[in-house]
């Protein structure tokens, strides 16, 4: 073990964490069951990675009155899972829990496992997710390490390791080893998460009302701050997408995107993607899409950043297309404007989509 990680008080560590916890547990829909029910928390979880609490409880609402247990999940369909995912990015997530459900029913009759090996077997159960459904649903002391945990532990140790450096994921690991409570692991990891998100906050964090002030290297040196250190991150990725609204005055074409790539299954407008950027000429969706001739209107452009992508969309409208008579591609889909709903679409096609019905475009 580390030195430094061997010099702090360990057990008044804990108790003040579970005092503080006792008063302050934030109340959130998932944690209302006395003994906790792991499909909650595993839906809670995956939706909390990609928003924040407010945000996700009304998703976590909806999704439990559509789906409200394994089994309902499993049976659904891609497109309704997707279709209920809708808003919240990181489509693969979702994809993953229906094929996760599936498994658990043929399986395992509906049941999690209780072994955090055979978790992690499960499509989409990383390390997190798996020490959070151990820890919590089945009194199993395996530490949970979010964003809030892993800062609240580098001020609390004041250390230079970068929390996302793999170094630094180890030296953190280990510290929240050594500091979990073993009759209690649950509430301990929900405590360190609930410190981390209300009290150890990003700027400004409220130390005198922290339980650990007298232990924290940090706030000793006064150096709150300079915690947690990072490595810088990698530029992001540009992607050129340009894409074409072409409808009548009853439909609109979509297309399913089925390659493995993001988005996979969701619907979008017909799209050309471009290495670089500029706007796209007539005569170059003409050929890309085999149609006899067109007219082309550029509508708007937007950014939407994704994890690892910096998207650089382009909107335009088609018109002089008669879609009942010229020859679209095969796998253009005409939608009654009263379907469109049905569908699950990426947020920068649903946002066009909006003012495409309220007649905008
Ligand atoms: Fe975070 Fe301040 Fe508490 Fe240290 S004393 S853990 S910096 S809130």
């Amino acid at each position: 073990m580390n030195d430094m990680i061997k010099t702090l008080p360990y057990e008044e560590i804990r108790l003040s964490i579970l005092k503080w916890y006792q008063r302050n547990k934030r109340i959130l829909p998932w944690r209302e069951d006395s003994r906790k029910n792991p499909y909650k928390t595993w839906v809670s979880e995956i939706i909390l990675q990609q928003t924040r609490i407010d945000q996700g409880i009304p998703y976590f609402h909806a999704f439990m009155n559509r789906f409200p247990d394994i089994f309902k999940l499993a049976e659904a369909s891609e497109d309704e899972v997707l279709k209920m995912w809708q808003g919240l990015g990181y489509y693969s997530r979702a994809r993953n829990m229906h094929h996760t459900a599936k498994v658990l029913v043929e399986k395992f009759n509906g049941n999690f496992p209780q072994n955090r090996r055979e978790l992690l077997e499960l499509k989409g159960i990383g390390e997190y997710t798996a020490s959070l459904i151990c820890s919590v649903c089945f009194n199993k002391p395996y530490p949970v390490l979010d964003g809030n945990v892993y800062r609240l532990l580098s001020r609390l140790s004041a250390s230079q390791k970068p929390v996302n450096s793999a170094q630094g994921k180890k030296y953190f690991l280990e510290l929240a080893e050594n500091l979990i409570d073993q009759s209690r692991p649950g509430d301990f990891n929900e405590a360190m998460m609930d410190l981390g998100a209300t009290v150890c906050l990003p700027q400004n964090p409220i130390c005198k009302s922290c339980p650990l002030n007298s232990f924290c290297l940090a706030f000793k040196v006064k150096s709150q701050d300079k915690f947690p250190v990072k490595t810088p991150k990698k530029p992001l990725k540009n992607r050129y997408l340009h894409y074409f609204i072409v409808k009548d005055k009853d439909s609109i074409v979509l297309v399913k995107r089925s390659e493995n790539d993001i988005w996979k299954n969701m619907f979008q407008f017909p799209l050309i993607e471009k290495p670089v950027t500029g706007k796209i000429k007539c005569s170059e969706i003409i050929q890309n899409f085999h149609l006899k001739s067109l007219k082309l209107k550029f509508l708007y452009s937007k950014i939407h950043i994704l994890t690892h992508r910096k998207l650089h969309i382009y909107f335009y409208s088609i018109s002089d297309l008669d879609l009942k008579n010229d020859k679209i591609p095969a796998d253009w889909q005409k939608i009654p404007f009263e379907e469109v709903s049905k569908y699950a679409l990426p947020k920068p096609i649903e946002e066009t989509m909006k003012l495409v019905v309220s007649c905008e475009f």
